[in-house]
């Protein structure tokens, strides 16, 4: 039986580090400071916000959270980011996702300052993330894969890894990621030709397909690492990965589960980004 590789205690661990660093900060009397952007009512964003406060609230992050109504014009909200960039007391900002129709989403990534951008709209910063080296932030899942490999001790350099999906927002910048760990990556996508023929021969095989329980045991092989990123509806109403767990579970040495895996660490990365902010705008890191 292979062994899951839980979120939770990642994120204990990444918590500790924060708090310190919360503490630290705080002996400067420099407060990590969150600006969170709502427009409208949407319930993902109010339970993601519930989910951001309490996060903040145990860390010791200040929060601030901006509500905007759902027919803002474009104005308004360039004015709210030229606000919040110049504010010293705003270390991070991040504006919910989807927008209304009326707001142009590549015009407001390009107005968010990138030394605030914690949650990597801004092109700038992805940018960064394919020149390689850690001077940017990266988009908080792809990290949350790489936090989960290194808290588990799985050997990333010379590693063979199978990164199953070519987005923007996953597949793409944790290649990157990986390549920076000195993996040996190789990327699938929905073109590949007989995709369990590559990710069987992998070390680490990473799942970010966004298609339910679609890679079943075929596409493992003992010994294997298994980080699945998908989080879809199973068509009965329940979470599942793009690996089918139940299945693969037997075959391969390790896998992270949908539910309470890399899903789970996004927060604690979202907000660990905003301590770095701070940091770097107290001096304290370069
Ligand atoms: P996406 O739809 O933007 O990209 C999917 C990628 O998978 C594409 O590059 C496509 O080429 C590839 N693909 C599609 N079908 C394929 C197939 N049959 N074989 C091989 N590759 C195939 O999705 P995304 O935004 O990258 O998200 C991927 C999954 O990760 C989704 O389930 C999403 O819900 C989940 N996700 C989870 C988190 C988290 O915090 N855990 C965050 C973001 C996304």
């Amino acid at each position: 039986m292979g062994v899951k590789l839980a979120g939770k205690p990642v994120v204990e661990y990444l918590r500790e580090d924060i708090k310190s660093r919360v503490a630290i900060l705080g002996e400067k009397n420099s407060h990590p400071t969150l600006l969170l952007i709502r427009v409208g009512e949407r319930e993902d964003d109010i339970s993601y916000e519930r989910s951001i406060l309490k996060n903040c609230e145990l860390l010791g992050i200040k929060i601030n959270v901006k509500q905007l109504p759902i027919d803002v014009t474009m104005e308004e909200v360039t004015n709210v980011f030229a606000e919040a960039n110049t504010d010293k007391n705003v270390h991070g900002i991040m504006i919910f996702r989807p927008l209304p129709a009326q707001l142009d989403v590549d015009v407001i990534c390009n107005l968010i300052d990138p030394a605030k951008d914690i949650d990597c709209m801004n092109p700038i910063n992805l940018e960064k993330v394919f020149e390689g080296g850690s001077t940017g932030f990266a988009p908080c899942t792809p990290k949350a894969v790489i936090e989960i490999l290194k808290y588990y001790e799985i050997p990333l350099k010379g590693a063979n890894v199978v990164v199953a999906g070519r987005s923007l927002v996953v597949g793409k910048p944790l290649a990157m990621l990986l390549l920076d760990e000195n993996a040996t990556v190789s990327i699938c996508h929905s073109r590949t030709k007989d995709m369990p023929s590559v990710t069987s021969k992998a070390d680490i095989v990473v799942a970010a397909i966004g298609k339910a329980k679609f890679m079943t045991e075929n596409y493992f092989s003992q010994d294997q690492i298994v980080v699945d990123v998908g989080i879809n509806d199973d068509g009965n109403g329940k979470i599942c990965g793009d690996v089918d767990y139940d299945a693969v579970i037997d075959k391969v040495k390790a896998i992270t589960p949908a539910l309470g895996g890399v899903g789970l660490i996004t927060t604690t990365i979202l907000l660990n980004h905003v301590v770095q902010a701070c940091e770097k705008f107290s001096g304290v890191i370069e």
